[in-house]
């Protein structure tokens, strides 16, 4: 299983940040290796009719890095190149990411390889419905809960909600989050993630002494996470000047207008065309000037090619792992570049399904200026607390993030012992 792991590139990634951090903390060997691997590797075969009257046999995944701090939590994924390696890194990076955040979960991760873009909505559901079936007896709201990522939305966790409260015979809201509100999903969640990003951002730029009003974005993806960190910079007076998506990449000088954006995107299914800019090749995009840089698609985007060739004050890592080691340390030997490390910088989501999955548990709810007031209030803690660990130690605000998270679940791991 290790030498499987390792031998994909993003599971290799995620491994080798491990170790450095774990250099970094010195952290007793013994312990060092109970953190490094996932717990559990679950992998289902898929069958599915398709509408064409044929079975075809998907794979997903499932990851539960690690079960010592709580349940696990980690979105489900839907993207061709979806392969377990992939899954069991992101799971790894949920799992620092709820102890920087100081939820009471460990880290998962789950996905399937497949097009959702290439699949009707019945197949999607058929597909999804079977993949909640399979793993049904590896998850539970007090073992695993899942939530919305790449390729996925409401829709899909509602089918999940429904399958797995019809195999308990009971409406079990809290299995799943990101779920529609119809079904006790929370205020804020589907927003949270951009929305957290965008907050962040405006944080950053005080630190920076930079106003908030008027600085400039440009944002790669423009699915859940980039659209609302888009919306959300927007009203806060930040101009995002170009976006980015599978489509292709728009450029205004004078700022996008993003609502006229949104309505093309839903109408055209993605950015290119857009008249209200001009095309722009989608690498060139990210080497424009701006100040502040969201990369909020897919992993390993900045890399050693163009690190170097940035030309942003703040990389909001909106995405999960979208800068390569080789990259991250050309940025940190720069220097000039304030980093929100992707752990912090797109804990919004994980925040607010924290959030819906307690207000489940309590068959209560609370309003969206409740759930974004909350959520503010635990990113700026952990900003903060991160920024004043990375002065104390000396180090940069990735390394930081990450050895807040490891430290507490080392620390865990320490207390609770070996068994047996
Ligand atoms: P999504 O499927 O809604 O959107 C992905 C976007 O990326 C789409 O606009 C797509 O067109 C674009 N894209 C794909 N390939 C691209 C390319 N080569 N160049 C430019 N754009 C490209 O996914 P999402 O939920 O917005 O997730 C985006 C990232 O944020 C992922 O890394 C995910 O793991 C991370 N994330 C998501 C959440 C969440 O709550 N959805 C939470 C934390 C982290």
């Amino acid at each position: 299983m290790k030498k499987d792991l390792l031998g994909n590139s993003v599971f290799q990634m995620a491994a080798e940040q491990f170790d450095r951090v774990a250099d970094f903390l010195e952290l007793d060997e013994r312990v060092r290796e109970r953190c490094k691997w996932p717990k559990r590797v679950i992998t289902v075969s898929l069958p599915v009719t398709m509408d064409d009257g044929r079975t075809e046999v998907f794979f997903g995944h499932r990851v539960q890095h690690h079960l010592s701090r709580g349940p696990v939590k980690g979105g489900l994924r839907f993207h061709p190149n979806v392969d377990v390696g992939e899954v069991a890194a992101l799971a790894m990076w949920m799992n620092w990411k709820c102890a920087l955040m100081g939820l009471p979960f460990g880290g998962g991760k789950g996905g399937i390889a497949c097009d959702p873009r290439a699949m009707s909505l019945g197949e999607q559901e058929r597909l999804t419905r079977r993949f909640a079936q399979e793993i049904s007896p590896f998850i539970g709201p007090e073992i695993d809960v899942m939530a919305p990522d790449v390729g996925t939305n409401a829709q899909h966790m509602a089918w999940i909600l429904d399958t797995y409260s019809t195999r308990e015979g009971r409406f079990v809201p809290e299995v799943i989050t990101g779920k529609p509100l119809e079904l006790q999903g929370s205020q804020g969640r589907n927003e949270a993630t951009g929305y957290g990003v965008a907050f962040l951002v405006t944080q950053a730029l005080q630190k920076l002494s930079l106003p908030i009003e008027g600085s400039s974005a440009i944002v790669q993806g423009f699915g859940n996470v980039g659209s609302h960190a888009v919306a959300t910079m927007n009203r806060y007076g930040i101009q995002v000047r170009g976006v980015s998506d599978i489509s292709g990449a728009v450029w205004n000088a004078q700022g996008l207008d993003t609502d006229a954006l949104q309505k093309h995107v839903a109408h055209n299914g993605g950015v290119a065309g857009f008249p209200g800019g001009e095309a722009i090749d989608s690498e060139e995009l990210l080497l424009q000037r701006c100040d502040v840089l969201v990369p909020a698609a897919l992993e390993r985007v900045i890399t050693q090619e163009n690190a170097s060739k940035l030309n942003c004050r703040i990389l909001a890592e909106a995405a999960n792992g979208p800068t390569t080691p080789c990259a991250d340390a050309i940025i940190e030997e720069r220097g000039d570049i304030f980093l929100i490390p992707d752990v912090l910088c797109n804990a919004g989501g994980v925040t607010v399904s924290y959030f819906e999955w307690v207000q489940n548990l309590q068959r209560f709810s609370w309003t969206k200026q409740e759930v974004l007031s909350k959520l503010e209030n635990k990113l700026n803690e952990a900003f903060e607390n991160l920024l004043e660990f990375c002065h104390q130690r000396q180090c940069g605000h990735r390394l930081g993030a990450l050895a807040t998270g490891v430290d507490l679940v080392a620390q865990v791991k320490q207390t609770r012992g070996l068994f047996p």
